[in-house]
């Protein structure tokens, strides 16, 4: 019986430590990509806020779209 008792309590504490391992890794690989993907830009033709990674840039300039760039420097020409 204590026999029993005492394996049971091993296993707890091996899974204790597992999750604790488990979960710190899984917060920092959640903040890093979140925080980048959601840095958002807006364009300078139609105001539209786009992400970052999806925004077409012109020196220090962003656009939603390619016609957006053609746009803005159509008109400031
Ligand atoms: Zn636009």
């Amino acid at each position: 019986m204590l026999r029993n008792l005492i394996i049971i309590a091993a296993v707890i504490i091996v899974f204790m430590i597992l999750r604790k391992r488990f979960s710190t890794s899984g917060n920092t690989g959640k903040t890093n990509p979140v925080s980048n993907s959601t840095h958002m830009v807006q364009c300078q033709s139609c105001d539209t806020y786009v992400p970052e990674t999806e925004a077409v840039r012109e020196g220090k300039h962003f656009f939603c779209c390619q016609q957006h760039l053609r746009d803005w420097s159509d008109r400031t020409e």
